[in-house]
């Protein structure tokens, strides 16, 4: 290729570039999983798929060597053979047979970002280690689509290297979307398998719908979630027993032995599992959740109660996830921790400020009274609202909330209606994961 050959070809790559980063804005990203079904490969693709994470693991750590005395950019990335150490610390030399270009290139580019974001790391004086050997490789990017894997049909998937396709389970989650882009993907070598991440886009305004009114929501300990209209969801995701069985597996076999690491991959299949389903417990709250034109929560410190008093119960919970994936909604308004959502009374205004943690009812001089959670969650709709007591609030995207309601647009307690007073208990276990009780607050 000549010198003008190839600046024309980045020219090119580069206007594509911007295209489709123009395009991006109009569209929603979504990564979605499938499972790679090994039930049916051959053993020898069942070794290639084995070792594509082995040979990544050698790949990364003999260039984390090379740059001990050198520079990344010296670095060969054609080459097929790959010094390391065996079990004894003598060394090896590894043969790279499985793993294509493409993939030998993305794990020097992690490297690369796992470096730099050290080095900015460090620009910002924030504590840093440094980046250690691999004794696992988890995943392995497949940049392009068309290239490194594509779709052959809802079951069947090609990666680059595999001369067969390899069957999954689960393009079902988005095989039916209309207009469905499929971007980079990462193959994942997890406890319980083999599985591609997929990033997706599709078009914004496909999913325009009636929503139903703005709601606010209030996280707390015990009742995990409550909004304003009364609803209780608890959500607990519990250790399975297997789990703790697996723990203790582990104390009683000797470090370094061969059943060890047997116990130690059936603890990690365990906690896999478990995630899963907190993942699942959150998705479906976060599903029934947005379907509220809008809805309001506080920042409120979910990590701070983690450290504190409650650790072990929040560590179970799903709360932290459902934040996590209720603050990428642009629907979502956040308040700042600093807004008195408990304090506050809607009736006279006044702000109590002797409520503790106990008091899991609101009781105001004035006469006001109200189950302490609920109290929270509608008042959150009231202040955001009213901006009184100075609160202000962003949203996810560093929207000033007053920017969203016209001056003087006030609500009031009447306007909310009554609570309904009905409690949801999400359960893991059970597979609709609902199930209603209804309690008393006064
Ligand atoms: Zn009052």
């Amino acid at each position: 290729m000549t010198e003008d050959e190839r600046l024309a070809k980045n020219m090119r790559i580069r206007e594509h570039g911007k295209l489709t980063r123009q395009k991006r804005k109009s569209q929603i990203c979504r990564v979605y999983r499938v499972k790679i079904d090994i039930s049916h490969l051959t053993k020898q693709q069942i070794l290639h798929l084995k070792m594509l994470f082995v040979e990544a693991k050698w790949l990364y750590n003999n260039v984390l060597t090379f740059l001990t005395d050198h520079d990344i950019t010296e670095y060969d990335s054609k080459t097929l053979t790959v010094q390391g150490l065996d079990k004894d610390g003598q060394p090896v030399t590894h043969e790279l047979r499985y793993i294509s270009s493409q993939m030998r290139q993305s794990v020097i580019q992690g490297l690369k970002d796992n470096m730099n974001s050290l080095v900015s790391l460090r620009e910002h004086n924030r504590k840093t280690g440094r980046l250690r050997y691999k004794s696992d490789y988890g995943s392995i990017d497949l940049q392009q689509y068309r290239i490194t894997y594509r779709f052959y049909d809802e079951e069947h998937v090609g990666i680059q290297g595999f001369s067969k396709p390899l069957k999954i389970k689960g393009a079902n989650q988005f095989w039916n979307t209309p207009n469905l882009e499929f971007a980079n993907a990462k193959l994942l070598n997890l406890p319980k398998g083999y599985y591609l991440a997929i990033t997706t886009y599709q078009n914004k305004g496909c999913e325009l719908k009636n929503y139903k009114p703005e709601i606010g929501i209030d996280m707390g300990i015990t009742t995990t979630i409550t909004t304003s209209d009364g609803q209780k969801i608890k959500v607990l995701v519990e250790e399975s027993e297997r789990l703790k069985k697996c723990q203790r597996l582990i104390a009683r076999r000797k470090k370094g032995s061969n059943n060890r690491y047997k116990a130690v991959k059936l603890l990690r299949r365990a906690y896999q599992k478990l995630t899963s389903r907190k993942r699942d417990a959150a998705n479906k709250i976060v599903h029934d959740l947005l379907e509220h034109e809008r809805v309001y929560m506080q920042d409120e410190n979910i990590k701070g109660w983690h450290k504190s008093l409650f650790g072990r119960t929040v560590q179970h919970s799903v709360l932290g996830l459902v934040k996590a994936k209720l603050m990428k909604s642009e629907r979502v308004i956040v308040l700042p921790a600093s807004a008195p959502t408990t304090k506050y009374c809607p009736v006279c205004g006044k702000l109590k400020r002797d409520i503790t943690l106990a008091d899991r009812v609101y009781e105001c001089s004035c006469g006001y009274r109200e189950d302490r959670d609920v109290h929270a969650a509608r008042n959150m709709l009231l202040l955001s609202r009213n901006n009184t007591c100075g609160t202000q609030g962003i949203n996810a995207y560093g929207e000033d909330i007053r920017r969203l309601q016209p001056e003087g647009l006030s609500r009031s307690l009447v306007e909310l209606g009554s609570p309904t007073s009905e409690v949801r208990v999400v359960h893991s276990r059970l597979s609709k994961a609902t199930d209603t009780e209804r309690i008393n607050f006064s």
